[in-house]
């Protein structure tokens, strides 16, 4: 189905990121596999190319776009030409805009020249060993010691962990539930340590980490925003988060769907291809049709966030779908790819397991359905407060 919301200047835009992957990303996908990790140098070629933080203003070396269809056709182009483990998306758009929106002119001036040249690698670390969905448990505590604030506490599941230089980390600075602050940790600082790069089910050249923080003297100047507006600020940035889920994961149930779409005219079984079975062929419809249908709602959803009025439930619910039907799209691909699919040198196996992240992270489906459920007036803590006021 055609889509109606790129220009001509996104089109240009998309073969400058194809060939930019498949020059620099594709070629050291195996490697970095293998080595559980992506090569700096990414980050800095990406950066070279004026791909990091595109929204960052110019005067910190940024292009100053804030349209978030570029950042849609990177995450599209990658997951087509790319390694989905090489997280530029999380670096630029899900952790560079804590700084852009909450840092100061002196914190921008001080932190984000280097993020967008990749010279400095960003990541955010908001979950805990006991504490994910439920941000209120978090225990990482900031204590103010007057010139500085004492960190203690541990990180866990931190993707870009190892790499980064610069990590926002969530942490409790007062004993209510929504008691939170971010704070940004730098490189180097004294009792800031990283865990071993987690060995995961997909996503393998993709580095997560677990970071622990034994009194690590926070300058004041680190604090990010305003003490103890942490948890409304991690609400404020988490509809674009969800949103930037939502284009990837489409994105990933594309590929996997060409890759199957190629696959199956070639295999031959019964003296007729793959493809020419009603069962192949019905199943390639129905994928085609949900993804055309999804692909119309998270268009839209880009648009309206480009006008500032994406709403938290619309996001969620892109995020919702899409990562539901990446992972229906992945399953089926295996299935008609047969023992092939099971194979990691067949790409449709690597995207079945990388899948399986995205109903859990950037918010679960069933948290998502909790948002979604209570915009529709299905809120039991409310229907409780007013029963007990009846
Ligand atoms: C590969 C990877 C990368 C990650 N990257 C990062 C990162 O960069 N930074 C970061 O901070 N975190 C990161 N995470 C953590 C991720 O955000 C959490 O795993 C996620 O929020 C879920 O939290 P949890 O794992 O503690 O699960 P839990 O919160 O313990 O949830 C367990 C199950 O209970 C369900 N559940 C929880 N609450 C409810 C509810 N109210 N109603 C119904 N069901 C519920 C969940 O949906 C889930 O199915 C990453 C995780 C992984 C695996």
């Amino acid at each position: 189905m055609d889509r109606y919301i790129f220009e001509e200047e996104h089109e240009m835009f998309r073969d400058a990121a194809r060939s930019f992957y498949k020059n620099e990303v594709l070629p050291h996908g195996e490697r970095w596999r293998e080595q559980g990790i992506v090569d700096r140098e990414a980050f800095l070629k990406a950066g070279e190319q004026g791909m990091l933080l595109m929204w960052a203003d110019e005067e910190y070396g940024g292009a100053g776009v804030s349209d978030f269809r570029y950042e849609q056709i990177l995450i599209e182009e990658i997951a087509k030409h790319g390694d989905p483990g090489f997280f530029m998306t999380l670096h630029s758009r899900l952790v560079g805009p804590y700084i852009g929106e909450l840092g100061t002119d002196a914190q921008k001036a001080r932190w984000l020249p280097k993020c967008i040249s990749g010279e400095h690698v960003l990541a955010v670390a908001i979950t805990e060993p006991g504490a994910g969905s439920d941000v209120s448990g978090i225990r990482t505590k900031a204590e103010d010691k007057g010139d500085h604030f004492l960190l203690n506490g541990s990180k866990t599941f931190i993707s870009n962990g190892i790499l980064a230089d610069i990590v926002v980390v969530v942490a409790r600075t007062s004993s209510s539930s929504h008691g939170l602050s971010l704070f940004v940790l730098e490189r180097g600082m004294e009792g800031f340590e990283r865990g071993k790069n987690l060995k995961k089910m997909g996503m393998k050249s993709q580095d997560t980490a677990e970071l622990f923080f034994n009194n690590v003297k926070v300058p004041k100047e680190n604090l990010l925003g305003e003490l103890n507006r942490g948890f409304y600020q991690l609400m404020h940035f988490l509809a674009e988060e969800r949103l930037l889920g939502a284009c990837q994961y489409l994105a990933n149930a594309e590929a996997a769907f060409d890759a199957t779409m190629e696959y199956t005219q070639e295999r031959k079984a019964f003296g007729q291809t793959i493809a020419d079975f009603q069962n192949t062929r019905f199943k390639l419809a129905d994928m085609r049709t949900e993804m055309d249908v999804a692909q119309t709602f998270v268009d839209r959803c880009v648009l309206d966030h480009n006008d500032g009025k994406l709403a938290a439930e619309d996001a969620a619910k892109a995020k919702l779908f899409c990562s539901e039907l990446e992972a229906r799209v992945t399953d089926n691909c295996v299935q008609l790819h047969g023992g092939n699919g099971y194979m990691d040198e067949y790409p449709v196996s690597r995207m079945y397991t990388n899948a399986r992240i995205s109903r859990i992270y950037a918010g679960s489906s069933e948290i998502m359905r909790e948002i979604i459920a209570r915009s529709i007036g299905l809120d039991p803590r409310k229907k409780a407060k007013s029963d007990k006021a009846a």
